[in-house]
């Protein structure tokens, strides 16, 4: 007989001394979210640290946890791209909590498999996305799915889309089955959306992309006539998407505008409200974004204005029937017994394409219990208020100009000199913003609006305080007169 006492395992040989580890691993983490402030928000990445992450032979023996830990201290952690820190306005990304962190850490511990299974997890996921069709105004018995982003959350709503409104099986007969399916939305929109018609066969071209007015909200009217000149060319118009908040400007579609539309066309109603659905936690900024709750789906992210730390976001979907109608298979070898550990079935599975998914729940009823909503909407206001005054202060900055209105969290801005031909703005923005980023002073990001270079400050961040944005109005005043003078 073999002796099975020396039978691998991948747990630690010695508890104690991993433990102690582990317990430096989060002491180290605390640390060093407690004392981002201290810091720049981003410095580039040391030569030596990076070819040292890029050049290493495939470890095959072992090197020990303790070691690969210290390298991980020493070569990844000082090197993140920022967001974490209170002076970091860029694109629009999240900081992530502390609670978060640890909420995570506790998922990854349980290791819990959430395709469904009878399981307080799968509990938890049901009762967030009910909370969550609670928060967004959307009917109780809503369906819903977390997911690992807002493309993803909104590809899955325009998925279901798709499978309801084709007016075929479009499971069956994939783009074969019918005319030409259509989507309306606004110039505006995020690149998710050219993803998603692409993925699913559309084609790009499927993607009718509506013009703005002068505040970047989408032409209902235009969007009207297009839809007309389509189906009278044979198309078959499917969904309408809205954007409560837009990625460069936040910007806010007539939402009950395009409702009103959607009805009357017969229509699929999708809202992408990747951050800004958020503001409908807050009773004061709710008004804002009224029509999102008469959408058929509508996604949105809990890492950028949820605050909760990557990868976290919601699809809602109203029509639950809908939603598992266009994903629900299940082979024989994962049916419902009514009993055992597969009892209720696999409800996850059947609301989107993954199968196995990790307990991202954790983290959203965790938080939502610890903060209560109306601690997070307050922030969420204070963001809100952060970005009008801002937009107020840097006007006043000589030369500055505030190029899009500031709708909800969001404000751009460029430096437009008297005398200095567009060419040599972009130019100038461009060195500004750069500036700004390498001194370590703040990040605010770039972008293009109207076909000029322009800087963003996107306020998402809970841990920036007014002296913050003081410390960004000093930078730009301050670099923009001293490349103004050399212009
Ligand atoms: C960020 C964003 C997305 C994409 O969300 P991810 O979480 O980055 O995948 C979609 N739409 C808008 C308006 C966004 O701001």
């Amino acid at each position: 007989m073999k002796n099975h006492d020396a039978d691998l395992t991948l747990d630690p040989s010695d508890w104690a001394e991993f433990r102690a580890l582990a317990h430096r691993m989060v002491d180290d983490s605390l640390d060093h979210v407690a004392t981002l402030g201290d810091r720049a928000p981003w410095s580039p990445i040391p030569a030596d640290a990076r070819s040292a992450l890029t050049s290493e032979p495939l470890p095959l023996a072992p090197q020990g946890a303790e070691a690969v830990y210290g390298e991980f201290v020493e070569r990844i952690l000082p090197f993140t791209n920022g967001n974490r820190h209170p002076r970091f306005w860029g694109w629009i990304q999240g900081n992530g909590t502390p609670l978060g962190m640890m909420a995570d850490m506790l998922a990854a511990g349980m290791n819990a498999h959430l395709a469904g299974l009878d399981q307080p997890a799968k509990l938890v996921e049901l009762q967030v996305i009910a909370w969550l069709a609670e928060l967004m105004g959307f009917p109780k018995d809503s369906s819903g799915l977390l997911v690992s982003g807002g493309s993803m959350a909104n590809i899955l709503g325009l998925a279901v889309a798709r499978h309801a409104r084709a007016g075929y099986d479009v499971r069956a007969e994939g783009m074969f089955g019918g005319p030409r399916l259509t989507v309306y939305t606004s110039t505006e929109i995020h690149s998710w959306a050219q993803k998603a018609v692409e993925l699913f066969g559309m084609g790009s071209t499927s993607l009718r992309k509506v013009p703005v007015d002068g505040a970047l909200r989408v032409d209902v009217a235009a969007m009207r006539a297009m839809i007309a000149a389509d189906r009278a060319r044979g198309d078959r118009p499917i969904c309408i998407i809205g954007s409560a908040g837009t990625v460069n400007s936040a910007a806010i579609d007539d939402l009950s505008a395009l409702a009103d539309l959607a009805a009357a066309e017969q229509l699929w109603f999708h809202v992408d409200g990747a951050f800004g659905a958020l503001a409908a936690l807050s009773p004061e900024l709710r008004p804002l974004v009224a029509g999102m709750e008469r959408a058929d789906s509508l996604a949105f992210d809990l890492h950028k204005w949820g605050y909760l730390p990557y990868e976290i976001a919601c699809v809602l979907v109203r029509d639950a029937a809908a939603h598992r109608a266009t994903f629900a298979l299940t082979p024989s070898y994962l049916r419902d017994e009514g009993r055992g550990v597969i009892a209720g079935g696999l409800p996850f599975a059947d609301r989107g394409p993954e199968l196995t998914r990790g307990f991202k729940a954790l983290k959203v009823w965790m938080t939502l219990k610890a903060e209560g909503v109306g601690r997070i909407a307050d922030v969420i206001e204070q963001n809100v208020a952060q970005a009008r005054e801002f937009a107020e202060r840097v006007a006043r900055i000589p030369g500055v100009v505030v190029v899009a209105p500031v709708s909800l969290n969001i404000v751009c801005f460029r430096v437009a000199p008297e005398g200095t031909t567009p060419e040599q703005q972009d130019a100038l923005n461009k060195e500004l913003l750069l500036r700004i980023q390498e001194e370590g002073l703040a990040v605010p990001s770039g972008s293009q609006l109207g076909g000029r270079y322009i800087l963003r400050v996107a306020c998402t961040n809970h841990r920036s305080r007014w002296s913050d944005f003081e410390a960004l109005l000093e930078g730009v005043s301050r670099i923009a007169a001293a490349l103004g003078s050399k212009a």
